[in-house]
């Protein structure tokens, strides 16, 4: 019997990262998971991951963490196998204004969201450059293609994650590698929780499909970028965003 796909999923207790591991599941990939904190929320995935009939091992894992995160991938690759997908979806927001914006707020943003893309792809690609095949799928954002007020630590860390994505896309196609991001506008998540109701309301006006994302909506993307459906797609960045910006 052929051997399980294995995926790795950072942030994947919540959200876009949450629906990923579910949807990964389902196309029969052994998953390893990681999550800042919430701990409820990692044993309930796993829970609903096994029901799928896969193997999965869920971490609490800082991804702004260098040797932590090094260990996870070991750790995961040891008891699950190598990676054949890794998908980036940790990430947090900071927001305010830069004139204001406190020195902390800048780099928590930058270590997590880019310093973690790093952090997770430098052992996983370097195991999939050794079996030459792999895909790599990293969360950007409208606000790192387009910039957002507000946000300029958010876009800068995004902005990186699409940079990071094509350099990385063109060093290791040679080995069979895919890279690819996806470029997410409004999902109803978390993130988005945050809002006022005024803020959303105003904001739908300019969604030319008049409504928000689903986390499930864009695993689907993630799950067709990382399956050989998608074999000649490669350092391409997916924008999915209800025509936000068009
Ligand atoms: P979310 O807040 O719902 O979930 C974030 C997940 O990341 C959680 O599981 C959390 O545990 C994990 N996480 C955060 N910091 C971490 C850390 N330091 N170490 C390990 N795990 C950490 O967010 P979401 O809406 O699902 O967003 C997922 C990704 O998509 C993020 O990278 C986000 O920037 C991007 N994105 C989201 C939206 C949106 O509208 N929701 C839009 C564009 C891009």
């Amino acid at each position: 019997m052929p051997e399980n796909r294995v995926a790795l999923v950072t942030g994947g207790t919540r959200g876009i990262g949450r629906a990923v591991v579910l949807r990964l599941a389902q196309d029969g990939f052994d998953l390893g998971f990681c999550y800042r904190s919430d701990r409820d929320a990692a044993e309930l995935l796993t829970k609903e991951v096994l029901d799928l009939g896969v193997r999965v091992i869920g971490a609490q894992v800082d991804v702004a963490d260098h040797t932590a995160v090094s260990d996870w991938v070991d750790r995961t690759a040891d008891e699950l196998g190598p990676p054949d997908a890794v998908v980036t979806s940790a990430g947090i927001t900071r927001d305010g204004s830069l004139a204001l914006m406190a020195e902390s707020d800048w780099s928590q943003v930058l270590r997590t969201n880019l310093d973690g893309v790093y952090h997770v792809c430098r052992p996983a690609v370097f195991r999939m450059i050794k079996r030459r095949a792999g895909s790599v799928v990293t969360l950007s954002s409208v606000s790192g293609v387009y910039g957002n007020p507000t946000q300029t630590n958010y876009s800068a860390s995004k902005s990186g994650v699409i940079g990071f994505t094509r350099a990385l896309a063109k060093e290791v196609g040679r080995y069979g590698v895919r890279v690819n991001a996806v470029a997410p506008g409004m999902i109803e998540t978390d993130m988005l929780g945050e809002l006022s109701e005024q803020a959303r309301t105003r904001m739908l006006r300019g969604i030319p499909l008049r409504r928000f994302g689903r986390a499930e909506e864009v695993a689907e993307l993630v799950a067709f970028l990382v399956s050989d459906r998608a074999a000649y797609v490669t350092g391409s960045v997916f924008e999915i965003n209800g025509g936000l910006v068009v």
